[in-house]
Formats: C-alpha cells, sequence, structure tokens
C-alpha cells in the first residue's frame, strides 16, 4: 500500500520561528513515518515577493533547512527539496496558467488579503498575483493529496483542485489527482505584539534559533492586560499574548488552567506568568539552539542533504509533467 504524499514546506524568508514549530513543523515531525513527505524550500516563490533583496531567499535556504533538521526532521524519512532546482515546477506553472484567468487570481481571498497586507495597490508582482497556479504546480507534481496549511491558505488548495479539474476535463482522463486542505487546530500564532499572526518578514517573531537573552527579552515585552496594573487587579486572560502562548506551547493543562482561574480572579501578577512561559519556551528553544549550532559546523552536510532530496524530486516532478503533456497531447519530438 503506498503511503499518502503530503507536500509541504516554507518560504525562504527567514529563519523559522515558534509560530512555525506550534502550527506546522511538530505536525511534520509526526507525519515522517506512515507518510510520503516532501519539504519544499520555496525560494522561487519567496521571490514574489522579495524580488529587491535576492540575497535574503538566498541565505534564507540554509537556514529554513537547518531548522528542519534541528528540530528533528529525518532527511531520510523526509524528502527536503529546492524549489527553484525543480524545472518541472516551473513548466507545469506555465501550462496551469492557461487553466485560471486573471479575475479568478484576483479575487483569491488569501492573494486579496496579502496584496492588502504588503501595500502593493495596482503595482503587484505579476509572479504574485499567479503564485497560486504555481503552488498548484507544486502539490500536483508530487501528486500529494494531503497539503497541510493555516486556515487562510484553504482558498489556494481550492484554487488548485479547480484546476485540477480543468487539466482532467480537458485531458480526458483523471491524470492529477485533487488535494485536501488539512488544517492544524491551534490556529495561527500571534506575533509578540499581539497584533498580526507571527511572521518571519514581520519583525514580531521569536526565532527557533533565538538566544536565551532573546527569548528573555521578548517574553518581558509582551502584551497582557492593560487594565491589569496591580497584582491583586482581576486580569483578563482573552487577548493576552502570554496566555496565548501558554496555550500553545504549556504542556500542563490542568496547572494552566488553575493559573488562569487565579489570574482572572486576581493575586497573579504579570512577572508570574512571564516567568512561567519564559520557562517553557527556554526549554523548547535549548534544545533546537544547541542541534542548530552543531549542524550549521558542516554546511557541506545541509548542502548535501537538500542535493540528495532535490535529486528525488527532480524525478518525481519529471515524471508528472511528462504525463501532463502527454495527456493533453501536446506534440513531442
Ligand atoms: P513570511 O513572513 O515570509 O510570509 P511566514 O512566517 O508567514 O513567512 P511561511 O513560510 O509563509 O512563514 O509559512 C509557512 C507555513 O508555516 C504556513 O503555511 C503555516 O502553516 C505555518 N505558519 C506560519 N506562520 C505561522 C504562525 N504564526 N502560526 C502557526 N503557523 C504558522
Ligand atoms: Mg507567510
Amino acid at each position: 500500500m503506498n503511503k499518502p504524499v503530503i507536500l509541504t514546506g516554507d518560504r525562504t524568508t527567514g529563519p523559522l520561528h515558534i509560530g512555525h514549530y506550534a502550527g506546522s513543523l511538530q505536525n511534520r515531525l509526526r507525519c515522517q513515518d506512515d507518510h510520503d513527505q516532501f519539504l519544499l524550500l520555496a525560494d522561487t516563490q519567496a521571490l514574489t515577493d522579495n524580488a529587491h533583496d535576492p540575497a535574503k531567499v538566498r541565505r534564507s535556504v540554509l537556514e529554513v533547512a537547518l531548522d528542519y533538521l534541528a528540530v528533528g526532521i529525518d532527511p531520510a524519512r523526509t524528502t527536503i527539496c529546492l524549489q527553484s532546482h525543480l524545472p518541472a515546477l516551473a513548466e507545469l506553472s506555465m501550462l496551469y496558467l492557461n487553466f485560471v484567468t486573471v479575475s479568478r487570481l484576483e479575487r483569491n481571498p488569501t492573494i486579496k488579503d496579502e496584496i492588502r497586507a504588503r501595500g502593493f495597490g495596482r503595482d503587484i508582482p505579476a509572479g504574485f498575483l499567479c503564485y497560486p497556479a504555481a503552488q498548484a504546480a507544486d502539490i500536483t507534481a508530487f501528486k500529494a493529496t494531503v497539503v497541510p496549511v493555516g486556515e487562510d491558505q484553504a482558498p489556494l488548495i481550492e484554487q488548485t483542485n479547480e484546476i485540477v479539474r480543468r487539466i482532467n476535463a480537458t485531458a480526458g482522463v483523471d491524470i492529477l489527482p485533487e488535494a485536501r486542505a488539512v488544517i492544524p487546530k491551534s490556529g495561527r500564532l500571534p506575533g509578540v505584539d499581539g497584533k498580526a499572526k507571527m511572521s518571519k518578514s514581520g519583525g514580531n517573531a521569536i526565532a527557533l534559533s533565538a538566544s536565551s537573552d532573546a527569548i528573555r527579552a521578548a517574553v518581558r515585552a509582551m502584551f497582557t492586560d492593560p487594565k491589569h496594573l496591580r497584582v491583586q487587579d482581576p486580569g483578563q486572560v482573552e487577548g493576552n499574548v502570554v496566555f496565548t502562548y501558554l496555550d500553545a506551547f504549556d504542556p500542563d493543562e490542568a496547572g494552566l488552567a488553575e493559573l488562569k482561574a487565579q489570574y482572572q480572579r486576581g493575586g497573579v501578577g504579570d512577572g508570574q506568568i512571564k516567568a512561567r512561559l519564559e520557562e517553557i519556551l527556554q526549554g523548547l528553544i535549548a534544545p533546537i539552539r544547541a542541534r542548530r549550532a552543531a549542524l550549521s559546523k558542516d554546511p557541506a552536510y545541509i548542502v548535501d542533504v537538500i542535493r540528495n532530496g532535490t535529486e528525488i524530486a527532480r524525478a518525481r516532478t519529471e515524471s508528472t509533467k511528462r504525463e501532463v503533456v502527454e495527456a493533453l497531447g501536446l506534440f513531442r519530438l
């Protein structure tokens, strides 16, 4: 029995953060044995809104790969591959762009939100507007049926499946499988300022490589309940970033429930909840940081891991591209 194929990955725009740990990396660790898992270092996609800074996109390839290995992704069980070195992805993207309209791309809710967030106005890089077609190429080239994404990304999977149905209908044969979005229950972790979601590009993240001082400083500066001025005052838990993070990372559910009740009654200071969170985050990040430091002494090994994974992925994606071109009945020499 073939294992279900998972395609997931990260834009190479900076080191990964604890939002990735809660929202995707833990799940990827669990999927290593019972799935055929591919992790895409999405450097081409990163360029769609970072064309002004290709050096950052290049540098971040090793950073993200290091983070994968440091948290325990095992290259023997998960294939780590580099998007820009898989030409079949670019070729399929070009084909798929003929099966989607500009107005459909502009109506995609994820794209609409992201265009607004980046303040592109009418000056949208064409590559950015078209990245849903490129993402459809990524997913289908691996024939992935399981795609773990944040809930804001679900419209991209819908768009992928629309393209899949059009290609299959035109070819007259079900050449490509539809994919299913798997959305984590945990939701998106907010940034340390409690506003937007934590993101590599937002300057609001705690990196998985953060130093112990950086973790302490980030937790100290965290937003709590602005009305909770004295220890004895009742405090609010909802919208309190420290509790949002405790919900995500504190393994002691009963202890946390008790602390929340005390905080709401009054008598618990912000220093106390911050100390608890800091201890948990220091404990989570210290071993990752240590493994990362050890691995980073041997960049040639990281490059080898990416090169080997990319070769495996190249065979897989080339074969799908050939099948699609054949099924569509294009001229072949
Ligand atoms: P960028 O700022 O460059 O967009 P990012 O931090 O948003 O970077 P991505 O590479 O865009 O990271 O996201 C990859 C995946 O990581 C997402 O599909 C999502 O599953 C997960 N992820 C990203 N940010 C968070 C977050 N704050 N909380 C939970 N999961 C997240
Ligand atoms: Mg993002």
